[in-house]
């Protein structure tokens, strides 16, 4: 007997990844009739979608960030509770990544797909940790699928960050961190080292706190880096957008210690390149052993790999056994890029 074909019923189109027993698309990249959408990340919250199905903070942020281009008929729905749509049934399961994101299990004649966005498994006390999802076929993304990488601790990366501020009282620590989740993140496990003094923001970055904050995520007392007194960001600790680390914006800081919170930072040629003094080894994504670990148990037996590196892990499924895929989806990108 012929395995069944999960290609048979989802699908790669010219707009992303389609369920057509389900008629909807999963974080499509053009604007659909139909979507489920995974996380607010602009690579998978598209503007301009009629139906949208995701958690109501993902919906809240993409409210917030694409205006005009919101989706016209959002449907809010909570982790853990099955939905019929169309042939299949949807439920939505933490996926650890950023507040709100969600895997994707799809049900249909008896098989389990799970579509899982972006993910991690490492603590963030930000957002609902990663949920396992037992199921057949696996699609995982795979932006740091190298055995290079390994991210090791966010709070060992964040005492390595108070113990420069210790040491340097004079000069501000401009940390590069992107607005949606990594800021957030950064802010909350410097909390929970106990440091209790203001966090100056770039003014891009307000937006997003204020959202998390209204989900309930404490981020203590943040204030606005652009009029703040000079003498009060002596020693103090400013968030910025990636871009703003390096130009004119940061250099009206007191004598700034530039720091960039990524996964890239394990590369230290990029962190060379971007003038990065303190690289902060932070991702939001899972790392080699977290995708490799999080594939074995799942159970699935195959397993199908979107967003870039997919070369080592496709190797690795192939050796463990599984059925591997490269899925071409457009414009995939990593947020801190
Ligand atoms: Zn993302
Ligand atoms: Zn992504």
């Amino acid at each position: 007997m012929r395995p069944e074909r999960f290609d048979s019923w989802l699908k790669v189109d010219t707009k992303g990844l389609f369920c057509r027993p389900g008629g909807f698309h999963i974080d499509p990249h053009g604007a659909v009739r139909r979507a489920v959408i995974t996380h607010g990340h602009s690579d998978h919250a598209r503007p301009g979608h009629e139906a949208v199905l995701a958690t109501e903070e993902t919906l809240a942020i993409m409210r917030a960030r694409l205006g005009e281009g919101a989706p016209r008929r959002p449907q809010a729905t909570a982790y853990g509770e099955p939905l019929t749509i169309g042939d299949v049934t949807v439920t939505l399961f933490p996926a650890g990544h950023v507040l709100g994101s969600a895997q994707v299990l799809i049900e249909y004649k008896g098989k389990r797909a799970v579509v899982s966005g972006d993910y991690k498994r490492s603590a963030d006390p930000t957002c609902a940790p990663f949920a396992l999802v037992p199921c057949d076929l696996f699609v995982t993304e795979a932006t740091f699928a190298l055995p290079v990488f390994q991210h090791g601790d966010a709070r060992a990366e964040v005492a390595k960050l108070l113990k420069s501020v210790e040491q340097f009282p004079e000069r501000a620590h401009v940390v590069g961190a992107y607005g949606l989740g990594k800021t957030q993140r950064v802010i909350a496990h410097l909390r929970e080292a106990g440091y209790e003094r203001p966090i100056y923001l770039h003014g891009a970055l307000q937006a997003c706190c204020d959202l998390y904050e209204s989900f309930g995520v404490r981020l203590g007392a943040l204030r606005p880096a652009t009029g703040a007194k000079r003498d009060d960001l002596k020693g103090a600790i400013v968030l910025a957008p990636p871009s703003a680390i390096a130009d004119r914006w940061s250099r009206r800081l007191p004598d700034p210690v530039t720091a960039f919170a990524s996964g890239w930072m394990r590369v230290r040629a990029r962190a060379r390149q971007q003038s990065v003094e303190l690289p902060l080894v932070i991702s939001d994504h899972a790392d080699w052993r977290e995708l490799t670990e999080t594939i074995a148990e799942t159970g699935a037996e195959e397993i199908w790999v979107t967003h870039g590196r997919e070369d080592a892990l496709l190797h690795h499924i192939e050796t463990t056994g599984r059925r591997g895929r490269a899925l071409a989806l457009i414009g995939r990108e990593d947020e801190d890029q």
